[in-house]
């Protein structure tokens, strides 16, 4: 393909991520609200304010999927800021374009089809690089991490937004009969997609813990890096800086 994949379990991986998001695209929006009962919606405010951008900065939102950090990073840069939604999926591109139009917001927003582990910008162009529930999809995690610190501007930010594991034991019980038991046959009704939603939840499971994706970031370049935990670690917020 043109986005240079490699090796065949790569591009079978690469293949399947795109076929989940393909299959859910327009059931997308409904099933984010559903599945976390609406809280997406904090965690996603959340990380914006962690993110600290101001009027007139860049933005890229990878693997941006419907824009909905894109709204919201909008507000902040202003209308002298820019906006890039960038996904690997043109059907979620597709369906979040329309969906930024409709909110009548598209002046300073701009679209690309791109793999984060390849980006195709210059060093040095964002004052924010962010990936919402995006990088647990990405096969190699680490040339994404290296990609999103070369194009950041000195004295950006990395922001990623990611399921991650819960910090006590209770949650975790109560989260793995949710998410191994209810979510499949929520997927199922809903979104007429029982495999999609299994595949949510094993993804989620082998994404790596808090500390260690802390260390791939710095292992990318980023300094100063922390995480910041959400409903008990089911979500963090982690963010890093280049110099
Ligand atoms: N950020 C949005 C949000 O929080 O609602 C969308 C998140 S959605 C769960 C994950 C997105 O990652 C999908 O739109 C998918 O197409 C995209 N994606 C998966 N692998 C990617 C890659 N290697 N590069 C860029 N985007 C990717």
């Amino acid at each position: 393909t043109h986005f240079g994949f490699k090796q065949v379990p790569k591009q079978e991986k690469v293949a399947l991520v795109r076929g989940v998001f393909d299959s859910v695209a327009s059931q997308y929006d409904v099933m984010n609200d559903l599945m976390s009962m609406g809280i997406h919606r904090i965690w996603k405010r959340v990380a914006v304010q962690l993110a600290n951008v101001r009027e007139g900065d860049s933005v890229l939102d990878l693997a941006g999927g419907t824009g909905d950090l894109t709204k919201l990073y909008e507000k902040r840069v202003g209308k002298s800021g820019q906006v890039v939604l960038a996904d690997i999926n043109a059907a979620m591109l597709r369906t979040g374009r329309d969906r930024l139009i409709d909110h009548g917001l598209s002046g300073n927003i701009r679209y690309a089809q791109v793999n984060a582990e390849c980006l195709p910008f210059a060093d040095n162009t964002f004052d924010c690089v962010t990936i919402g529930f995006g990088l647990r999809n990405v096969t190699d995690k680490d040339a994404a991490l290296r990609s999103m610190y070369r194009v950041l501007k000195p004295g950006g930010r990395v922001i990623v937004l990611e399921f991650s594991h819960p910090i006590d034991p209770i949650t975790e019980k109560v989260y793995d009969f949710y998410s191994f038991n209810l979510l499949p046959k929520i997927g199922a009704i809903v979104a007429k997609d029982e495999d999609s939603y299994r595949y949510l939840a094993e993804s989620i499971r082998m994404h790596p813990k808090q500390d260690e994706l802390k260390q791939m970031m710095e292992n990318a370049g980023l300094e100063r890096c922390e995480y910041f935990n959400m409903t008990q670690g089911i979500v963090a917020v982690h963010r890093g800086y280049k110099f």
